[in-house]
């Protein structure tokens, strides 16, 4: 049997490479189901906005969920503290933008008004931030609509993509406060 190259969820997560977060385990994908796009910071670089417009209009995603996660290495490090660090490692000065910065849900919310502000990504009306704790394992929506927990709210373009995955990101969040 031949699986479809288009992710079953239609949904693409941008994340960090930040080797705590498992996207795979944390919103129980299987093989075939979503596009993982990863970055030092998750944020929305040229080549994520390019992978992104290739996963809608060719793979047939239309949603975007972006998770950041906390203690992220770029998180309160200058550009120019991060650049002198890679160039103190390698001996060049790095001609490209590091990605670091200072407040961590304004960096989410600027990745998916980037994201949001891409006119070759066909579905922007679906693009969500998450920022992953690292500490607890809990996960929370930066500037969602409230919703109860427990509920999904299907799309009508989609209904099993970002529903079933936010389904799962409550479910974790009850799975940490059980624990408590
Ligand atoms: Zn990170």
């Amino acid at each position: 049997m031949v699986m479809d190259a288009r992710p079953r969820l239609r949904t693409a997560i941008l994340t960090c490479m930040d080797a705590r977060i498992d996207p795979a385990m944390l919103f129980g994908l299987e093989p075939g189901e979503a596009h993982v796009l990863r970055n030092a910071g998750a944020l929305a670089t040229p080549d994520v906005l390019r992978s992104l417009a290739v996963s809608q209009a060719l793979l047939g995603t239309t949603e975007v969920l972006v998770l950041a996660h906390t203690q992220c290495g770029l998180l309160g490090r200058t550009e120019k503290e991060v650049a002198a660090i890679v160039e103190h490692e390698s001996g060049h000065w790095p001609a490209m933008r590091m990605g670091s910065f200072q407040d961590l849900d304004a960096a989410v919310r600027e990745t998916v008004e980037a994201i949001r502000a891409c006119n070759f990504i066909a579905h922007r009306d679906l693009v969500r931030g998450y920022v992953f704790d690292v500490a607890d394992g809990s996960v929370r929506e930066l500037g969602g609509r409230p919703q109860a927990e427990g509920t999904t709210r299907p799309s009508r373009s989609s209904p099993l993509g970002l529903g079933a995955l936010r389904a799962d990101v409550l479910n974790l969040k009850r799975g940490v406060d059980r624990s408590r």
